[in-house]
């Protein structure tokens, strides 16, 4: 059993055997903390057993039972209490990590309630360096060079996200949609290399995971979505074999395209959570690219492709649903409405999915050859529980001008801001120099000049050359960025996928992640 380290004190596992804690204790940790209520499977080994173990070892324990989906505020406080009170380094076990992953993110606030906070006070903290953060960054240093602006990011590795359904495609290699944090970092920011873990709004402070505590004037939150694998019993055991796939990970993309290529006739599923999702097409994407290379090798015939759609509606915004219906019906896909997945079991290769009809809910079992699965997502935790959360979870801003509803100098963007629009990079590129403009002018005391429209884009990847390019603002509203004649997203069109396989990668390196704002000039507010 390998263990996932989230800290140099904290280590998370699946269920532990009485051979994994012998190799927990040869590996150095000191404490076990077991989140895990006795009896949830038959084989599982009770607490005190482990217990057992651990103290034969010289291993602190302790047993902290907590429900999944049900975590409290007291079951935070008592794994905080046994952070603090037990030696580290901690290996906190339950079915799948993913309750002990909570647990410690959630008591993070707790535990640095007391934290050194750095002597810095620094203009801007940015939390989170993914494509919203550089962006944001850069385009605050392309009008204020003086700013002193720190970024909060744990990751090596900086992603361009939209390449991974290209990946699954076949057409682009994975490291194209990869490079080191470091080099994405804009010259003169200070690179924090920790994860926040809170917020303390009244103080301009952010907790870190590590232990410290920063100081801000300004603060912009784009810390992206939370993808929520352990949300479906069996998924996060089953990825990565058996045929389970998902586009939505980067080491998981090359498998989608393995899957492909060996699947010649059988069941093929595919399937959307409930919203909000990043890229709300990527689900359907990656089913048409299957489908078309299925077609093009003669063995769409014998496949049985059904896409299973949480959802009510093939696409959200109508205009764009008679294109996509046009490839369902050529490539004969069944479309199964509000069918949401809620089990997988990767050793049977079968799917459950709740299904609704009228007001009934039935349970229906799928077997597979493959699936590719859209996990559920929400906001990250340690904003879901912030001061900085809307009801949502998301971080609760102005629709226009992204600055925060009850802190007037906290801005959010990207995924994690709670906006109605589509949570795509396309939207962060148009977002990031609203807030520039914004933030600079809060800062000196002035209005907001400048409204975000709910710009965002979804280039849906019918087939391999062409491209039904969504692009919509609030509201469902229509914003196309180039004529009709040359590109209508009412049909598929050979421009959007040279657009997309072409010229968006680079356009993301060297335009949005430099501050090049391209077709992205900031609008004027209401007021302004
Ligand atoms: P991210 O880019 O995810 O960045 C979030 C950053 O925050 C990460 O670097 C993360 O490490 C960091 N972070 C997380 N937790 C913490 C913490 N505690 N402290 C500090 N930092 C933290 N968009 C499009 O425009 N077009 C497309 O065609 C498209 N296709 C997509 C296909 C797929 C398969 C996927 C997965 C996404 C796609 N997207 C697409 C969506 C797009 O990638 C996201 O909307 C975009 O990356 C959002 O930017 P972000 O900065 O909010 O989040």
């Amino acid at each position: 059993m390998s263990f996932k380290t989230l800290s140099k004190n904290y280590s998370v596992s699946p269920q532990l055997s009485f051979d994994d804690v012998r190799a927990a204790a040869a590996q150095g940790f000191k404490t076990i903390i077991c989140n895990r209520p006795d009896g949830e499977e038959a084989e599982q080994p009770t607490a005190e057993a482990i217990s057992a173990e651990a103290s034969a070892l010289g291993l602190g324990f302790a047993h902290i039972p907590v429900t999944s989906g049900a975590i409290t505020k007291a079951d935070v406080a008592a794994h905080a209490a046994a952070l603090r009170d037990n030696p580290g380094p901690v290996l906190a076990f339950c079915r799948s990590g993913g309750r002990s992953t909570e647990l410690w993110q959630r008591a993070q606030a707790q535990l640095a309630a007391n934290a050194p906070v750095t002597d810095t006070v620094y203009d801007v903290i940015i939390v989170g360096g993914g494509s919203a953060g550089i962006a944001i960054a850069t385009s605050l240093l392309k009008r204020q060079r003086s700013l002193n602006i720190a970024i909060i990011e744990p990751s090596n590795d900086h992603y361009y996200q939209p390449g991974w359904t290209m990946v699954g495609g076949g057409v682009f290699t994975p490291e194209i949609t990869r490079r080191a944090e470091s080099t994405v970092m804009p010259r003169g920011v200070t690179w924090l290399k920790a994860a926040a873990s809170g917020f303390e709004p009244e103080h301009n402070r952010v907790l870190l995971a590590d232990g410290r505590a920063v100081t801000y004037k300004m603060l912009v939150a784009c810390p992206g979505i939370k993808l929520d694998w352990d949300a479906i019993p069996g998924l996060s055991e089953a990825l990565g074999k058996n045929g389970v796939t998902s586009n939505y990970r980067y080491d998981l993309a090359p498998y989608t395209q393995q899957l492909v290529r060996e699947t010649k006739d059988g069941r093929a599923l595919f399937t959307q959570p409930p919203m909000p999702i990043k890229c709300a097409g990527a689900p359907q994407k990656a089913m048409y690219l299957s489908c078309h290379q299925w077609e093009r090798g003669g063995t769409l015939r014998g496949t049985n492709v059904s896409f299973h759609n949480a959802g009510a509606v093939l696409f959200g915004v109508a205009h764009y649903v008679p294109a996509l219906m046009n490839y369902v019906e050529r490539y004969g896909i069944n479309l199964k409405f509000e069918s949401k997945l809620v089990a997988i079991d990767g050793a049977r290769k079968v799917a459950t999915f709740e299904q609704k009809q009228g007001d009934t809910v039935t349970r229906v079992e799928e077997p597979f050859d493959m699936i590719h699965v859209v996990p559920p997502q929400v906001a990250p935790d340690f904003i879901r529980t912030s001061p900085l959360a809307a009801p949502s979870g998301f971080i609760e801003v102005d629709e226009a001008t992204l600055q925060h509803k009850r802190f007037s100098n906290i801005f959010a963007l990207g995924d994690a801001a709670g906006t109605s629009n589509a949570k795509t990079a396309a939207a962060a590129r148009k977002q990031a120099p609203v807030v520039a403009v914004n933030l600079l002018a809060a800062m000196a005391g002035k209005p907001l000049p400048a409204a975000y429209d709910g710009y965002g884009s979804c280039p849906l990847t019918v087939e391999r050359g062409k491209i039904v390019l969504a692009e919509f603002g609030y509201g469902g509203k229509l914003l196309p960025s180039f004529p009709k004649w040359f590109n209508d997203g009412a049909r598929p069109t050979s421009f959007a996928w040279f657009l997309k396989a072409s010229m968006l990668p680079w356009i993301y390196w060297h335009g949005m992640l430099k501050g090049q704002e391209w077709l992205a000039k900031p609008k004027a507010a209401a007021h302004a």
